[in-house]
């Protein structure tokens, strides 16, 4: 049987992390996920149980409530795409938006939800043939993944693409507050006391400032290549 990896791609927000874990999962036929929509649908519930209310959070509402969190990736035909349901509920575009996305690292940051998180998200890796893209999968998730990308690329760039994709999307955004957003998510990502995002000594890491998404997968593909050949 052939050899299955599990590829673990972490970096900063908005490095179009999970456009490079999808396509590698599509070209090898692997599961693709995406754990911060996992912890994105976490504070969308936190935010409709009332457990965030302007700079107010209730951490215990939400640590006593984990249990009836349900997240689930369910296959669009349509879109060809997996989308984030929550409690049965589709949530993929509402966790996407600045909303959820101003919350969200504060969420992350309370020890039981990561807890929670990891614990799901290893469940799902046992069978491996994944990619999986994060803040922590190569340095806690997943340590002894085979493959470990660690992502970046400038503020400017990072912000330029998020408001693309959300214009895109039809979503009206300023750009000034998307690059705001993208900053501070950075600093909280990495100063947290829990699994801060930080780069695997083991792990590869990729500036896509200036490459475009067929330069990374042939860059990839090169280095799944000599993984699945090699030892
Ligand atoms: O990847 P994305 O930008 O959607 O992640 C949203 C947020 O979820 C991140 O800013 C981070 O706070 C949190 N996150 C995390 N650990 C992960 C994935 C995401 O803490 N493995």
């Amino acid at each position: 049987m052939k050899k299955k990896l599990i590829i673990a791609i972490d970096g900063y927000s908005s490095c179009g992390k999970s456009t490079f874990a999808r396509a590698i999962a599509r070209e090898l036929g692997y599961i693709y996920i995406d754990s911060g929509a996992m912890y994105r649908a976490v504070t969308l519930y936190a935010m409709r149980r009332g457990f965030i209310s302007g700079e107010k959070l209730n951490p215990e509402g939400i640590i006593n409530e984990l249990n009836e969190i349900h997240i689930e990736f369910i296959y669009n035909p349509d879109l060809d795409e997996y989308e984030t349901y929550l409690n049965s509920g589709n949530v993929e575009s509402e966790i996407r938006g600045i909303e959820v996305s101003g919350y969200v690292s504060a969420i992350s940051k309370i020890p039981e939800v990561r807890t929670r998180m990891v614990e799901l998200q290893r469940q799902i890796g046992v069978y491996k043939g994944i990619v999986m893209d994060g803040r922590d999968i190569g340095t806690v998730v997943f340590p002894d993944a085979e493959l470990k990308i660690f992502m970046t690329a400038s503020v400017d760039v990072r912000a330029k693409r998020r408001y693309d994709e959300l214009m895109g999307k039809g979503v009206v955004v300023d750009f000034a507050e998307i690059r705001r957003n993208i900053i501070t998510r950075d600093i909280t990502d990495e100063n947290r006391d829990i699994s801060p995002l930080r780069r695997a000594d083991d792990a590869i890491v990729l500036d896509n400032t200036r490459m475009t998404v067929k330069e990374q997968m042939d860059w990839i593909l090169r280095i799944i290549e000599t993984k699945l050949n090699g030892s």
